[in-house]
């Protein structure tokens, strides 16, 4: 398959496993998240106050609600392509096998998803949701989405992870075994790191059993720990222009098998860095950036 950009977005991926597009759908069944407490308390310092709900959510409560509006905005965006039910925002798998079954599969069985993908945290994937999501394997694409952040134990400790770079190889394993794919994310440009820190990050984490990647910048949310930090004793954030050269050299380092799903943060509320490019122009000039340098994926690995 050739790719039409210089890594493998998740467009091409998709089009290539499928033949057509596919498209999430993306829902918030309001679990919330076991490492912050209701009213924005505690979790990582760099985390939304909506533990970063999707735009399409935000008009509904309901699952139901939610999906139905999620698909009517990828029809009328998009038009015809596959649907993967996303489930998104704080952590996924923060409740009962009983609460996913009965949230998921009325919607699993009501609407044509081929896929199903579920953010989580490495912390939190009990023996029972493994084996859940095992049966749900059997007759659809399931994916967890792994906030592994950075490898760095010092930079865990300073955003308030509260778990280990070995409890999320632990996690991938354990997906590996259990036959479930895994896409991990990184965030990028973390308070403290050095471009030697990420660089020694994504060596780790291309080196694990996973199936595909999203690569995040930096953006300092508002009502966030991290911009009550950042106001207080200002650090240097960085700018998107910065990332799209770092970016490219993470990028020509992945192995060339791995589907990017994300190179760009896109989020409501940042405070810094200052915004210069729209989603679509930041691909844009990293596409015109790498083909001019004639770069690509896994070259340099
Ligand atoms: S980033 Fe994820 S794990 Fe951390 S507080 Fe937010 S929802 Fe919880």
């Amino acid at each position: 398959m050739k790719a039409s950009l210089p890594w493998l977005s998740h467009k091409d991926w998709a089009l290539a496993k499928w033949g057509v597009p596919l498209y999430r759908v993306p829902v918030d069944p309001g679990w919330g998240c076991p490492h912050k407490k209701p009213g924005n308390i505690g979790g990582c310092t760099f985390c939304a106050e909506d533990g970063g709900r999707a735009r399409q959510t935000l008009r509904a409560d309901l699952p139901a609600e939610q999906v139905g509006h999620g698909i009517r905005f990828v029809r009328q965006r998009y038009g015809k392509g596959l649907l993967e039910l996303y489930i998104q925002a704080y952590t996924a798998t923060f409740s009962s096998v009983e609460a996913l079954k009965a949230m998921i599969e009325p919607l699993l069985a009501e609407h044509d998803f081929v896929s199903l993908s579920l953010g989580t945290r490495p912390d939190c994937l009990p023996p029972a949701t493994i084996q859940l999501l095992q049966e749900w394997n059997q007759h659809l694409d399931v994916w967890v989405e792994l906030g592994a952040q950075t490898a760095q134990e010092k930079t865990l400790l300073r955003i308030n992870r509260q778990h280990t770079w070995a409890k999320s190889k632990e996690a991938v394993g354990k997906l590996q075994a259990a036959g479930l794919k895994s896409c991990m994310h990184l965030l990028f440009g973390l308070p403290g790191e050095s471009s030697d820190d990420m660089f020694a990050t994504l060596d780790e984490v291309t080196a694990l059993p996973i199936q595909a990647l999203k690569l995040h910048n930096l953006h300092i949310i508002d009502g966030s720990l991290l911009a009550e930090e950042w106001k207080n004793r200002p650090f240097p954030v960085l700018p998107e222009s910065a990332w799209l050269e770092l970016v490219m050299q993470l990028i020509r380092r992945i192995p060339a098998h791995l589907p990017l799903f994300r190179v760009f943060t896109d989020s409501e509320n940042r405070l810094a860095p200052p915004s210069e490019f729209s989603k679509g122009e930041f691909i844009h000039q990293l596409e015109t950036e790498m083909r001019k340098r004639a770069w690509f994926q896994g070259e340099l690995t």
